[in-house]
């Protein structure tokens, strides 16, 4: 059984960025990074841009300034001013090659098409020189950049409507065991609703990865095969549930050793999720994950997670870690570290009651993990601790 941190270090060296790209929609892009560099095809603003409403002007000793003509938003249009003209101009518009000042609107008096100011000037105010943002042939957005709204924008605003990105993982979630029905089933003795696969499928979605596929096999040595085969075919991570245990129903292990899977860990020293197995076949990453929900979902938060960061190139692999102080007490027993569901606000933690690795409703209000050590068996209130925030 090995520790926390060698498996979350065991992961890390085991997993890597994927290496399909594919170009997609930049408004669909929201959440990927950049595979590749962005070069500017055009220069940002394409040309000299009025940043206000006013007068272009063609700027000198004058105490006045001829309005010879206009130019809005859009046209395309050079008039050619001699010193001590000017245009109407506005915000927007390409602002005349003879003209070196705009002078805002509020600032100046016309009278019979003569444009008078007070207001002392400097040459190039209030306009936004060709080129200011990016320049055509300048890498505009570099390669691992993320993809927030405002890139959505900045590319539209080049032109650019798709991009290449790093393709997100096909994960397959496996469920295994007997005792498991589909909700809306009648239950009869003995049995119990599937939830895991539901879990870690709305998991994924809420970390923006979609495509997956749930698998659902009974406790039968070659069913466990033959799914498991076509999952490591097929997908770029597995995510299995249940059957990894020692049970004589337990058949993950045993048929993932057949499909020579490469064992990286088996075991975990850590409450819930001891039963955590990790592994590759070639590019495909394998977890089997405890059958018990809560413990499931921790492992998912703490060691996929971790994965499905790594795939998308992401340098920041694992959950935020805040230290928090404690509203309330709690007895740890025994010597594992263990993760702990709580309520995570302002600094201040509430250590939650019902810690079972069976149990999801405690899960289901709690928006962190705590970490407590091995050797530590209680914690107080007001203590500091290591609080894992949820991506919720
Ligand atoms: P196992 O790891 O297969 O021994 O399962 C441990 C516990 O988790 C058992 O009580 C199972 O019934 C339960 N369990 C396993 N898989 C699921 C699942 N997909 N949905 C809900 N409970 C499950
Ligand atoms: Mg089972």
């Amino acid at each position: 059984m090995i520790s926390i941190d060698e498996a979350i270090s065991i992961v890390k060296n085991n997993s890597k960025t994927l290496q399909e790209l594919k170009t997609i929609k930049v408004e669909k892009a929201f959440g990927y990074l950049l595979a590749e560099d962005i070069v500017s095809p055009i220069d940002m603003p394409p040309f000299r841009q009025s940043a206000m409403d006013g007068y272009a002007i063609c700027s000198g000793t004058f105490s006045s300034y001829t309005i010879i003509g206009e130019v809005k938003a859009g046209d395309s249009i050079n008039p050619e001013l001699k010193p001590g003209e000017a245009v109407r101009i506005f915000t927007g518009a390409a602002v005349p090659d003879t003209a070196d000042v705009i002078l805002i609107q509020e600032k100046v008096t016309v009278k019979d098409n003569e444009l008078y100011t007070e207001e002392e000037f400097k040459i190039a105010q209030n306009i936004r020189p060709k080129g200011e943002q990016v320049q055509k042939g300048e890498v505009a957005l570099q390669k691992g950049a993320k993809i927030v709204p405002a890139t959505v924008g900045y590319l539209y605003s080049l032109g650019i409507d798709k991009v290449s990105v790093i393709k997100k993982p096909s994960v397959a979630i496996v469920s295994t065991g007997n005792e498991l029905i589909e909700a809306g089933e009648e239950l009869k003795h003995g049995q119990i609703y599937e939830s895991n696969s539901a879990m870690l499928t709305s998991a994924l979605y809420s970390l923006k990865f979609y495509d997956t596929e749930v698998y659902k096999i009974e406790d039968n040595y070659e069913a466990t095969l033959s799914t498991l085969r076509t999952v490591l075919k097929n997908h770029d991570l597995v995510l299995i549930t249940g059957g990894i245990s020692v049970g004589e129903y337990d058949f993950v292990g045993r048929a993932l050793k057949e499909l020579e899977v490469n064992e990286l860990f088996y075991k975990v020293k850590q409450k819930p999720g001891k039963p955590l197995f990790y592994g590759k076949k070639d590019e495909t990453q394998i977890f089997a994950l405890p059958g018990n929900p809560a413990a499931s979902l921790s492992c998912f938060y703490i060691y996929v997670y971790i994965v499905l960061q790594k795939m998308m190139g992401k340098s920041t692999l694992e959950l935020p870690r805040v230290e928090s102080t404690t509203l309330n007490s709690f007895i740890k027993k025994g010597d594992r570290p263990q993760f702990l569901k709580a309520i995570y606000n302002n600094g201040k933690v509430e250590l939650l009651e019902g810690q079972n690795s069976s149990m999801l409703q405690t899960f289901a209000v709690s928006n962190a993990l705590v970490f407590v050590p091995g050797e530590v068996s209680e914690i107080s209130i007001n203590d500091k601790v290591e609080t894992i925030l949820l991506p919720v």
